[in-house]
């Protein structure tokens, strides 16, 4: 299993070599990490150094900040194009929707389209997928922006997304994640019925902290089994085979790069 979105670089340092481990032993066999801002996508970029078997690095920055500096995106845009024999994508990236009304109270809605084009540029140069962050209402200004782009290899992590969206999105081939809440929300549950078997990932957007069944427990990959038990239950899918289709599409969209296994 592979954690389709995790932010490794916010676990803490002296402790993840032997959680790595642990996960490792417990069928945990990559993550995709990704970054939030320039220092933490230097951050994701020593992780997969320090472990290139278990790490695909993605490197961004996050939407639901303030956005970076003309200098900031462009150290971000060259250092993704010098390192990417290192990456598996670019992210996150996307369009801020929970901090929208504040950071629009600083900055204007372009200057996120302009970071998010910059971006999708980028990335299709570089032919590496992109890690999105575009839920509800941006869900669909972002797929726009993926049209206006040609972009081919899109994720759409933990959407959140009205269900002619959701159609567009899968239509045009672009994969869809889910998170532990899958196992306890039922707006969660009644999406994950519209994504085909084949554009469906898993993950767990740690070290956030999930609530329902995973409340008060330490956001890990270890929760993914759990995931892709309550998946197997929704689908009607034997869990095996469900767990070996969601690896293949990992593999599939961010491929395995300088050792991953
Ligand atoms: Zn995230």
């Amino acid at each position: 299993m592979i954690d389709a979105h995790i932010h490794l670089d916010q676990y803490k340092r002296d402790v993840i070599k032997n959680a790595i481990s642990i996960w490792q032993e417990r069928e945990i066999d990559g993550v995709v990490a990704v970054a939030t801002n320039l220092s933490s996508s230097y951050e994701i970029l020593k992780l997969k150094q320090e472990f290139p078997h278990f790490v695909r690095a993605a490197i961004g920055h996050h939407p639901e900040a303030p956005p970076p500096t003309k200098q900031e995106l462009e150290e971000l845009i060259a250092l993704i194009k010098s390192e990417k024999h290192m990456l598996s994508g670019i992210g996150e990236i996307g369009l801020p929707t929970y901090q929208k009304n504040e950071l629009l109270e600083h900055y204007s809605a372009d200057e996120f389209y302009y970071v998010l084009e910059a971006f999708l540029q980028v990335a299709k140069e570089v032919n590496l997928p992109v890690a999105l962050h575009a839920v509800h209402k941006e869900s669909e200004i972002a797929l726009s922006f993926l049209k206006k782009h040609g972009i081919q290899k899109a994720h759409f992590h933990w959407l959140k997304a009205p269900s002619n969206v959701i159609n567009e999105i899968i239509s045009l081939g672009y994969y869809v994640s889910v998170t532990p809440e899958v196992c306890y929300r039922k707006r969660d549950i009644e999406m994950v019925k519209q994504i085909p078997i084949g554009q469906l990932l898993i993950e767990t957007d740690g070290p956030w902290q999930h609530s329902g069944p995973f409340a008060k427990r330490q956001t890990s990959p270890l929760f993914l089994k759990e995931i892709c038990r309550c998946l197997s239950n929704i689908l009607t899918i034997p869990i095996k085979e469900l767990t070996k289709q969601i690896d293949n599409n990992t593999n599939e969209l961010y491929p395995p790069i300088g050792g991953a296994t």
